[in-house]
């Protein structure tokens, strides 16, 4: 019976089988079993680890927590169809995207609010062999969906993960009114990070090397940006590195105001190299962000309070063929400079 349903049911996915090489491949359908629901995927947003994964360099695929082939895609939305045993029946229907990080659920990390770094993870489309979701439906514990507000379609839905992210920069950042905050990097956590900082009341200003997203920056209101750091009266509360760049978090120690905060969100394939003297004698606070766990449901009532405009980093939408195109490099003519690519897997 097995066979015969592996056989008759099967889905296309994006696979990713060795560096810069992919397939889409006729797969099982997944079926929910107790605890998990299945989503009909409907847009998926592709990102900077996905383009790592892709071409081979991201750093889990070098210390075993991941190996390929791979099934990328980890900032999704789309619509519940099949709930398992144990699973509230009224998810069926629902909006939903879902956190990436998939904690065990029984360590005292997980028990303490810290899910996202349990040493037994899952990470989806990323860690430890999840599947994720460039693919026609999603499988995922049903704890780990946040339902979204009636009002979000779904472009919203998949750019929640990457705005969760951002909430925790502003957070880490302290912003807040008197605040400045300078930021580099003006791709899509830079600039979201940008959004939530300035609707927390701080000043923004940004650097970057593309002269389209640093005008983007400047068209929804951050105090500065260009390509080259501003020195400014009183100097930054905090800074954040938003690049993928290991010369950066340097260039902050210096620049951050004494008592001030670093907020590193950027990985970059080489190690970055701080003078830990500097953030003593400068009494700075470093924080390091993995995820946005702990961000989704303040990033959600933002987005759903029109604090901030995440769509304004959207550069378009492709079907699940043109995601190939995206992960080399090769943009569809007719999509725009933003930096933000969804992917419509049934398109
Ligand atoms: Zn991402
Ligand atoms: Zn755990």
């Amino acid at each position: 019976m097995q066979d015969y349903w592996l056989d008759t049911h099967t889905m296309k996915a994006f696979v990713v089988t060795a560096p810069k090489t992919f397939e889409i491949q006729d797969v099982a359908e997944p079926k929910a079993s107790a605890g998990e629901i299945v989503a009909q995927v409907e847009r998926v947003g592709v990102c900077g680890t996905d383009v790592e994964f892709f071409d081979g360099v991201m750093p889990y695929l070098h210390d075993g927590q991941a190996e390929l082939p791979m099934r990328l895609g980890h900032e999704w939305s789309g619509t519940v169809i099949e709930v398992g045993e144990g699973v509230d029946k009224s998810f069926l229907g629902k909006k939903v995207t879902s956190d990436v990080m998939m904690g065990c659920g029984n360590c005292k990390r997980c028990n303490d609010g810290r899910q996202h770094t349990c040493a037994d993870r899952y990470e989806l489309g990323i860690r430890n062999g999840f599947n994720g979701a460039l693919a026609n439906k999603l499988l995922i514990p049903a704890r780990f969906a946040h339902i979204l507000p009636d009002s979000f379609d779904f472009e919203l839905g998949a750019l929640v993960e990457p705005a969760a992210n951002a909430w925790r920069v502003a957070d880490a950042a302290k912003a807040a009114p008197g605040k400045q905050i300078l930021i580099w990097g003006t791709g899509t956590v830079g600039l979201l990070s940008a959004q939530f900082c300035m609707a927390m009341g701080a000043s923004v200003h940004m650097v970057g090397i593309d002269p389209k997203t640093i005008g983007l920056a400047l068209e929804f209101g951050v105090t500065s940006a260009g390509t080259e750091v501003k020195k400014i009266d009183g100097g930054y509360h905090s800074v954040v590195d938003a690049t993928f760049d290991a010369s950066i978090p340097a260039k902050l120690v210096d620049i951050v105001e004494p008592g001030g905060r670093i907020v590193l969100i950027g990985v970059d394939n080489h190690a970055a190299q701080i003078d830990s003297r500097k953030l003593v004698f400068r009494d700075i606070t470093v924080v390091g962000i993995l995820s946005g766990s702990p961000g989704f449901k303040e990033s959600i009532r933002f987005i759903a309070e029109g604090k901030v405009d995440v769509k304004k980093i959207l550069g378009g939408t492709v079907g699940l063929n043109e995601a190939g195109n995206i992960f080399l490099g090769n943009r569809p003519a007719g999509l725009g400079f933003e930096p933000k690519i969804l992917v419509n897997p049934n398109a």
